[in-house]
């Protein structure tokens, strides 16, 4: 019965999380693979180890001399390696790691030492095999990663360890260089390890008792949400991107190995489930609300555009050309609207518009910024009666415009677009209406 734990950044910030963590760990026979983060932040204003790696990175760059910079890296490890009261040096990897970032090895190298000096102090700390991620993770020419590779060697490596610590968020190159994944990517090397040994369980160990039906930012102490199905999951991903790395469901639900949110400081908590499937009943209708701001709709009108073969094709191409990926395509029988991000849209729209123009020949195309996407989730919603009605009556009770509505045929979802200054009052609305009244 195997178990994959990976500790965030925050579960090892100072010696006395990796107390706790070392409790964790020794409490359950079954954690034997531990995946850690660099080390985090001590309190709100502290900079995490990984930023501090930039920097010195970047210091380098300039020309500039890194010394300060180092040392202030290597306090930290020394503060928790006193604190632990271990027999370990980090002199000469300090060494090596100062010479070869002002030989310009690069970014992704200078960021991956976090984790991996992270890891040999937590394979000392709990007496476990060091295992470099740098010979077991792995990346194509292109960046990618290598999934077929990586699991190959990595579970032979792993079948002759009984317990191990392999550092996240960095692999190597097909020439050895350093890579990483995107921030927060240790959540992914700890899925791609899961994945590796076949493990029981995924557990993802942070610094909150699993995902909230809402933004604690919004709703003031918001329900928990105890299971959630991966594909719930994705669709709330606005919600879940804090809390978990988007990609990191992947690799373990093609397995179906369930990952389970839990927090280091109330480890008593069951935190949330994330599973392939469940016949445990949501508390609620639905599972969870998220949200963003800051969208832009592109209105395209056309007369018979339904019976235009290709219309939605050429009008997305226009967005492909200029590399823009779009959030929603709500069409009517003579229009055709593509949400997209306002960041990404606003220096290429005219560009973006002429494309429109040559490829689909629309009557029109209007523009509406400043919007919100809302998306509401759960399987509960499913063949229930009403949910929609439910939504809209207290989204008018509390007096917002609902801009376009949108839901998915798998019954699992449904976006809602306001104004950007409605996104809050919406989601309490919505909030209200399942959670508070059901409970
Ligand atoms: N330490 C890296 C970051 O801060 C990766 C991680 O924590 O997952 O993004």
């Amino acid at each position: 019965m195997k178990k994959v734990a990976k500790f965030g950044g925050s579960s090892l910030a100072s010696a006395e999380q990796f107390k706790k963590v070392g409790e964790i760990i020794h409490a359950d026979q079954d954690r034997k693979y531990i995946v850690p983060s660099a080390p985090g932040k001590r309190f709100a204003d502290d900079t995490k180890v990984t930023d501090l790696l930039y920097a010195c990175y970047h210091t380098a760059e300039d020309g500039e001399d890194i010394k300060l910079i180092l040392e202030e890296i290597r306090d930290r490890y020394q503060e928790i390696i006193d604190g632990l009261e271990l027999d370990l040096s980090l002199e000469q990897e300090f060494a090596v790691i100062g010479k070869n970032i002002r030989e310009h090895a690069g970014a992704d190298y200078a960021a991956s030492r976090g984790e991996y000096l992270n890891g040999l102090v937590m394979a000392a700390y709990l007496g476990f095999t060091f295992i470099d991620a740098a010979e077991v993770i792995f990346f194509d020419e292109s960046g990618e990663f290598d999934a077929d590779k990586t699991h190959k060697i990595l579970s032979a490596r792993l079948a002759e360890e009984e317990s191990a610590v392999i550092p996240g968020f960095y692999g190597a190159m097909p020439d050895g260089t350093i890579h990483t994944f995107s921030r927060g990517g240790s959540d992914i090397t700890g899925s791609i390890v899961a994945k590796a040994l076949h493990a029981r369980l995924y557990e993802n160990w942070t610094d909150v008792s699993g995902f909230l039906v809402a933004d604690p930012h919004i709703i003031r102490n918001p329900q928990s949400i105890t299971t959630i199905t991966y594909r719930e999951l994705r669709e709330l991903s606005y919600m879940g991107a804090t809390v978990l790395h988007e990609d990191a469901i992947f690799p373990v639900r093609q397995q179906g190995i369930p990952i389970n949110i839990k927090n280091t400081n109330c480890p008593e908590d069951p935190g949330t489930m994330i599973v392939e499937s469940t016949c445990h009943k949501p508390k609620y209708t639905i599972t969870g609300i998220a949200g963003k701001k800051g969208f832009v709709a592109i209105n395209i009108e056309k007369a018979m555009m339904n019976s235009e073969i290709g219309f939605g094709r050429k009008v997305l191409e226009a967005f492909e050309r200029n590399g823009i990926s779009f959030e929603h395509v709500p069409s009517g029988i003579d229009t055709f609207t593509v949400f997209v991000h306002q960041t990404e849209f606003e220096e290429k729209e005219q560009s973006v518009i002429s494309d429109i123009h040559r490829l689909a020949k629309p009557d029109s195309i209007d523009l509406e910024a400043d919007l919100a996407l809302i998306a509401v989730v759960g399987r509960g919603m499913r063949g229930t009666r009403g949910t929609v009605g439910r939504i809209f009556s207290a989204l008018a009770h509390a007096r917002i415009n609902v801009k376009m509505i949108d839901q998915g045929s798998s019954e699992l979802n449904i976006i809602i677009g306001v104004a950007n200054q409605d996104f809050e009052a919406a989601i309490r609305a919505i909030y209200d209406i399942f959670v508070l009244i059901e409970l």
